[in-house]
């Protein structure tokens, strides 16, 4: 079969973002990669331009009724895109935050099980929906289908050992003296010298429960009316009903430590009312099967002797196994899919893909590695394989050389980034690609090597008895003063012990994330990283005006789009529809404005330079530092004006990283920094994160990147598997040692790495 056979997709004069007018073609029915340094134009190509034209040209066949309810895509900015078919996106975008969505329910396989017991469970059930937790028939009256409450440590509230004079109240903002603590201890309901141990049960009850009561206060100015409220309701009122999201994260740790959430009393988590949880399948019901890891549940779906149910089981059993095989075998159908990574969303939505007989689709994946140990990667390229033979095209952007490795055409995009990238320098085949001279074909063909020497630590950061999730009591030791990398296959438990344990035992650790960033619309890297004061001070004493005028606030910004340069056209169930704003044409302020310029420029220019560019245009202390950080950490193609909801997860934790670079000697916690970077961006990252250590820092980053992990000076390889599987160390130490064992893994990946 020749490529010829099913023709090209063919992109011509392609402009969206950096792109240079390019012109290409794409084979149909062929896996083809596109690599290229971060910022070279690869998102720009595949999603900015031919997905977002293909699923556009699909909206125009509905209905206009259909069409309002449609996110709206505008026309890229291409000539012409010949011989296009319809494309899912398989991308990095979590699932639904809604805890009523789990691994089970996105991926049908818990509607599968529904018909199954529904129809061979004992006593058998009139209808599946009995067997829903989403449904009022099936879900536990005391949870509604939660399957968990809040519970409340009241330990962590107040110190029994102490009477409410002395400050047993722990709560913040309830310290002897403060407004809250003159309501109860002037409430008449207690004796504040009395030790919180000698409470009566009624006592304990009030202050803990009470809910609002009208109480009257003396205070030197007279009696007046307040409102009592026990310390529980109160807290919840104040902490709980607001979203978590947002809270700083020390006092998100706070809140943790007090109100955990726990499984419901009565129905143990497992979401269900009486009636469904009694209907069984072989000694199990539906809860004990949706709790089960999926690699486990299909062996006892295979078990079921069921021949008149045959394909249905066998159906469902083969759904589990396409999660297994993706490498999410240690998941449950009943993990929300709220608390699942990126990487994992993104393979989730993959399985739902596979299980389609739809063909000639193009299936559009934004780096499916990420995640995944070099292990698994062999079945995400299975999978890749799959789509392929099943009649599909499918475009993957992706860095890892050994996905890049299965790819039937290979499109390189650069040179360079941004401004200097967004032209295609090589299309072709793999073996072409090495011999091509371009930085992807250098690295794929360079030599690696362990670094001669690793650092000494200057202490260790204790994590004892660690059980949360996988974890089987784990203690680990992490050498203070280095560069620690945490490895292990996907679901061995690095982010349970990392972040779900560090915090605790060392709350100075920062976490840097790839969570969206809040109001990300009108944030810009200028004003992320706080640059934007200092260049607006440098404007006003070059010109002798007042600094306020160069603000998107000020009566100097353009009253139409109020100096974000943009408009978001606001539709219902409609994603904003964004286009440049035509009062100034993009440049956020008025011409009186724009006549003040700094060393030739106006505000409008710098807000579009490139951060590259800024790094050496100013030399001002306040600003230049800052500049260097965004291009240390591989930013440097993004421009000053840049909205924040343009980036990646992986953008947006080297933002976070760059900004936390002044402050030295601190212990930086990153997960996966090196996704969406190019290999050459990585040794820049290894640069950094070296320089970080050698400033006194201690760095702890989760890595599946072999270059990362052969320039560790520790390393701590979680496993030997997934899920029950997981959960321990498996190895604990230098590159060097880790070659050398036998047992991990990640050692024989990274022997191969260096061979
Ligand atoms: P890659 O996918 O190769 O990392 P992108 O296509 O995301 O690269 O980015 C190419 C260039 O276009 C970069 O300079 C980037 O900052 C810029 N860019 C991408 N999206 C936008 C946007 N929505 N607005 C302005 N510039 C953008
Ligand atoms: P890693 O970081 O090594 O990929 P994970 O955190 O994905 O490991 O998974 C380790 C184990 O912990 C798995 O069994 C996983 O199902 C479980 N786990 C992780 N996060 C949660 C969660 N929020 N709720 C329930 N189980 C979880
Ligand atoms: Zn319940
Ligand atoms: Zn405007």
């Amino acid at each position: 079969m020749t490529t010829a056979d099913y023709g090209f997709i063919q992109v011509r004069g392609a402009r969206e973002n950096n792109l240079k007018d390019i012109s290409l073609d794409i084979p149909k029915r062929k896996i083809t990669l596109f690599t290229g340094v971060s910022g070279s134009g690869k998102s720009s190509l595949v999603f900015d331009t031919i997905a977002a034209e293909s699923q556009r040209l699909i909206n125009e066949t509905y209905t206009a009724f259909l069409q309002s309810l449609l996110p709206g895509y505008g026309q890229p900015d291409v000539d012409s895109l010949e011989n296009l078919s319809a494309a899912i996106i398989v991308d990095q975008k979590r699932l639904g935050g809604n805890s009523r969505s789990t691994v089970g329910t996105v991926t049908d396989a818990y509607s599968m099980l529904r018909l199954i017991f529904a129809r061979l469970g004992s006593p058998a059930v009139a209808n599946p929906g009995v067997l829903s937790f989403n449904d009022p028939g099936g879900m536990c009256p005391d949870c509604e289908g939660l399957g968990d409450v809040a519970a409340i440590d009241e330990d962590a509230i107040v110190e029994r050992d102490k009477s409410l004079n002395e400050g047993a109240i722990l709560l913040s903002g309830f310290n002897v003296d403060s407004w809250f603590w003159a309501i109860i201890t002037q409430s008449g309901f207690f004796d504040n010298d009395k030790k919180l141990r000698d409470y009566t049960a009624d006592e304990w009850h009030r202050l803990m429960y009470l809910p609002e009561a009208k109480v009257k206060l003396a205070t030197p100015a007279g009696s007046m009316n307040s409102t009592y409220e026990g310390l529980v309701p109160k807290f919840k009122r104040l902490y709980l009903t607001k979203q978590t999201e947002t809270t700083a994260p020390h006092i998100r740790a706070a809140i943790e430590r007090i109100a955990t959430r726990s499984a419901c009393p009565a129905c143990g988590g497992a979401r269900l009312n009486a009636a469904a949880l009694a209907c069984r399948i072989d000694g199990r019901n539906i809860a004990e099967c949706a709790a089960m890891e999926v690699a486990d549940l299909a062996g006892f779906i295979r078990g079921v002797d069921a021949p008149t149910l045959a394909p249905m089981l066998n159906s469902l059993a083969a759904r589990l196994d396409n999660l297994t095989h993706i490498g999410l075998g240690y998941l449950s159908l009943n993990r929300p899919s709220a608390t699942l990574s990126g990487g994992e969303s993104q393979r989730v939505k993959m399985v739902r893909h596979l299980g389609s007989s739809l063909t000639d689709m193009t299936y559009v994946f934004d780096e499916p590695s990420v995640g995944l140990h070099p292990h698994d990667v062999h079945r995400l390229n299975e999978l890749l394989v799959r789509l392929r033979d099943k009649g599909n095209t499918v475009l993957v952007v992706e860095h890892r050389p050994s996905v890049i490795a299965i790819a039937d055409h290979v499109v390189d995009m650069g040179p360079r980034a941004g401004r200097d990238g967004g032209q295609v320098v090589y299309a072709g085949d793999l073996a072409g690609l090495a011999a091509s001279g371009t930085l992807t074909g250098e690295h794929l063909s360079r030599h690696q090597a362990l670094k001669p020497t690793v650092r000494t630590a200057t202490g260790k950061l204790v994590i004892k008895d660690a059980a949360l999730h996988n974890l089987k009591d784990v203690t680990a030791s992490i050498p203070q003063g280095v560069l620690t990398v945490v490895t292990g296959v996907a679901g061995s438990g690095k982010s349970p012990l990392i972040q779900g344990c560090l915090p605790r035992h060392h709350p100075d650790a920062i976490f840097i994330d790839q969570r969206p960033i809040r109001g990300s619309k009108r944030s810009t890297p200028a004003t992320y990283t706080g640059v934007l004061d200092p260049i607006r001070k440098a404007f006003a004493k070059a010109n002798g005006v007042n600094a306020a005028l160069f603000s998107a606030n000020s009566k100097g910004a353009c009253p139409q789009c109020q100096g974000i340069g943009l408009l978001y056209t606001d539709l219902a169930f409609m994603d904003p529809v964004v286009s440049t704003c035509e009062a100034c044409d993009g440049r956020r302020f008025l011409p009186e404005v724009l006549e003040h310029t700094l060393r030739g420029q106006n505000i409008s220019d710098v807000l579009r330079m490139q951060i590259t560019e800024a790094a050496s245009f100013f030399t001002e202390k306040a600003i230049k530092p800052t500049m260097t950080a965004l291009v240390d950490v591989g930013l440097g193609y993004l421009t000053l004006g840049q909205s924040l909801d343009t980036l990646s997860g992986g953008e947006r934790q080297r933002l976070k990283l760059a900004t936390e670079l002044g402050n030295s000697s601190r212990i930086y916690v990153l997960d996966e920094p090196t996704t969406g970077l190019h290999m050459n961006d990585v040794d820049n990252l290894i640069g950094l994160l070296d320089r970080l250590v050698d400033g006194g820092s201690t760095v702890i980053v989760i890595e599946h990147n072999l270059d990362v992990i052969s320039r560790a000076d520790w390393i701590i390889d979680m496993g030997p598997g997934a899920g029950h599987d997981g959960g321990r160390i498996v190895f604990a130490g230098t590159p060097h040692d880790l070659l050398t064992d036998a047992h991990s893994l990640t050692a024989t990946h990274l022997r191969t790495h260096l061979s």
